[in-house]
């Protein structure tokens, strides 16, 4: 990808969070955070890949050989930084620990660190305390530079494509899970490397926030709750839902739609910079409590979005970060009263003076035939 979206000098900044840390070093096996350090999509192995940077020396990755030309191919073979290739019989945790200076005091792993890696770290480290990299790169990974909210965009955009192509794949007759595979297509169609969830809720379905798609035929007259998305080759995700009816909805499913369209809205309105993330939530939930549908709200109101679908920050109540120029998150309000329920989901981008949606399909209920 563009050395624009993987800077060169992350690692840098890396480093020199690790240092303000107290940090001795920090070490990155596969995962986001080794994505995001130097834009290396590494496969998750049993043999060792691990970024090493320290607080004082010269950041190395470490390869198994069989991996070296993968490494070199991606992003992190541009950054100049030391490529160090381990056989099949050496032992690559011994590996690193020599290279790092002689009582080094706390490393940071990777949150996604396999815990056997860990294990074998801590042996390597015996006096070493083990903490998680997330407290250092959440720091970083929160804020997303311009690359970043352009790859966001651009996820957006793909799954408000799929979004638009829903109402000729729901269909009364067809079950949830035919509905949820053509999506999944439509996911991948629409330029997502991979598909993170398709969500189908039909009629009582949607009243379960996180309904994985069943057999369940949709019959004329029910809501179904869409709530899809994927990564990017980018890196970035995309997650977006949108609520369908197939012909006429029920009265009461309309009125309770008013009330989460306009919760959603207040919610949308409140983000701006120096506004407390629990306040998002709470604009939302004010409203849905205000009607009297606030038992059937049951889930925080947001998540942050990036390389990974749920990160920091969260939009929940108990969370009094202020929101940040950059930060990117969910609102995505739900009412789910049964025998029907209903979401609507869009990813905002907190900006200098308040906000930008990635998402522009109609939040309306969207009728299909
Ligand atoms: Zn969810
Ligand atoms: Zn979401
Ligand atoms: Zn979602």
């Amino acid at each position: 990808m563009t050395t624009e979206l993987y800077p060169r000098e992350r690692v840098g900044r890396v480093r020199d969070a690790a240092a303000a840390a107290g940090l001795g070093a920090v070490l990155l096996t596969p995962g986001p955070d080794l994505r995001y350090a130097t834009g290396y999509d590494a496969k998750q192995l049993e043999r060792l890949t691990c970024l090493v940077v320290p607080a004082d020396g010269e950041p190395f990755l470490v390869v198994p050989r069989l991996e070296l030309p993968a490494a070199q191919a991606s992003p992190a073979g541009g950054l100049g930084i030391e490529l160090v290739a381990w056989d099949e019989t050496d032992d690559p945790y011994a590996l690193v620990a020599s290279r790092l200076p002689a009582g080094v005091g706390r490393v940071a792993l990777a949150d996604r660190m396999w815990a056997v890696m860990a294990l074998r770290f801590r042996a390597a480290l015996p006096g070493a305390e083990q903490v998680a990299a997330g407290g250092v790169l959440r720091e970083l990974r929160m804020r997303k530079s311009p690359a970043e909210v352009e790859a966001l965009r651009a996820a957006g955009a793909a799954i408000d494509r799929v979004h638009r192509r829903v109402p000729e794949l729901l269909k009364a007759g067809r079950t949830e899970q035919e509905v949820a595979r053509d999506i999944a297509a439509a996911i991948i169609d629409e330029g997502h490397t991979s598909v993170d969830f398709v969500i189908v809720g039909s009629g009582p379905n949607g009243a379960n926030p996180h309904a994985e798609p069943t057999e369940r035929v949709i019959r004329a007259g029910e809501p179904v709750v869409v709530d899809i998305g994927g990564q990017m080759p980018s890196g970035y995700c995309s997650d977006s839902t949108r609520n369908y009816c197939v012909g006429e909805p029920p009265a009461e499913y309309r009125e309770y739609f008013a009330v989460l369209r306009e919760a959603q809205r207040a919610a949308r309105a409140a983000v701006r910079p120096g506004v407390a993330a629990q306040d998002v939530d709470a604009a939302a939930r004010n409203v849905i409590a205000g009607a009297d549908y606030g038992e059937f709200f049951v889930h925080r109101t947001g998540h942050g979005i990036g390389l990974e679908t749920h990160e920091e920050p969260y939009v929940v109540a108990g969370n009094a970060e202020p929101l940040e120029p950059g930060m990117a998150f969910s609102v995505e309000p739900g009412i789910y009263p049964g025998p029907h329920g209903a979401r609507i989901e869009d990813i905002l981008i907190c900006t200098e003076d308040g906000h930008e949606s990635v998402n522009h399909t109609p939040r309306d209920i969207v009728i299909v035939d």
